[in-house]
């Protein structure tokens, strides 16, 4: 039905997480998927993608990774932009002053590096290719943050706002080359990335409660009544990537239960 057989994808982040699981409904429908990671060996998988060493926020890295796609692969197809980094801090504490847990200038310029100049990065070499062909798809990973804002996530909310912000102005550009720019914004869906323990102790600060404390305030009040899976984001993404989609484009749809407006 969704006819992607053969199609060539680009998934950052893809070694964990949201991405891993954005790989693994892409190749489950026959796309040949490049996972362009931090952390892993280059070459073939055992699952069917193949791997290459990438930093997202290094232009030299994100050039190479999409020239070695095309060299391996023929074209890029769709691109995922999915790797990111959540450091929750404070502006101001319970007292309005200064936390003593803040956020640091060099912790600051992380986040924007890889949340938002590593899918711009990737969006420019990615979209050259697909320029070539007149054809193409770029899924951007944002967040209910970038849409909502998260109280002690301010700046990740930043980030993942300006991602929105560059799925609609891409689309506007790209829209007459045929190429199609979408967004998912999802709630909190369990993922490795927050189970590290800096993420919890950062939470612990941030809002007085640990994941697992989180999870549960965060489920009450979400109208579905529950977190989202991580199935249903790979779901969504791989009808997106998909001609199924043809219409859709300069949007970001929230996947948070309802949660979100959207
Ligand atoms: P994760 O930490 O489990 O996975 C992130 C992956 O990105 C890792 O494999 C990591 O190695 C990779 N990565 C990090 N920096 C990189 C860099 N500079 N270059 C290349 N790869 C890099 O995180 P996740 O929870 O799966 O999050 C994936 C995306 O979904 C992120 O953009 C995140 O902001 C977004 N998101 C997550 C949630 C959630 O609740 N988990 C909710 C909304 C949005």
């Amino acid at each position: 039905w969704l006819n992607l057989e053969g199609k060539v994808a680009i998934v950052t982040g893809g070694a964990s997480g949201i991405g891993l699981e954005i790989t693994k409904g892409l190749l489950n429908n026959g796309v040949k998927v490049v996972v362009a990671d931090l952390n892993g060996e280059e070459g073939a998988r055992e699952d069917g993608s193949y791997f290459l060493k990438c930093d997202v926020t290094n232009k030299e890295s994100v050039n190479n990774t999409v020239s070695k796609t095309v060299e391996l692969f023929g074209t890029v197809d769709i691109l995922v932009n999915n790797a990111g980094v959540n450091l929750p801090r404070l502006l101001v504490d319970d007292k309005g002053e200064r936390p003593e847990y803040e956020l640091s200038e060099r912790d600051f310029d992380f986040m924007v590096a890889v949340n938002q100049k590593g899918p711009y990065l990737f969006a420019q070499s990615a979209a050259k290719e697909m320029l070539k062909v007149n054809k193409g798809v770029i899924i951007n990973v944002s967040s209910e943050a970038g849409q909502e804002g998260s109280a002690g996530q301010s700046c990740y909310s930043a980030t993942k706002g300006a991602v929105i912000s560059f799925t609609r102005a891409w689309a506007k550009e790209l829209g007459k080359f045929n190429i199609r720019v979408v967004g998912i914004a999802p709630g909190i869906i369990e993922t490795t990335g927050l189970r590290t323990d800096a993420y919890n102790e950062a939470l612990a600060y941030t809002r007085g409660v640990t994941v697992d404390g989180l999870s549960t305030d965060y489920s009450k009040s979400i109208p579905l009544g529950r977190e989202g899976k991580l199935t249903e984001i790979g779901d969504l993404v791989t009808y997106l990537a998909s001609d199924r989609s043809s219409y859709i484009t300069g949007t970001t749809l929230n996947i948070s239960g309802g949660k979100s407006r959207g």
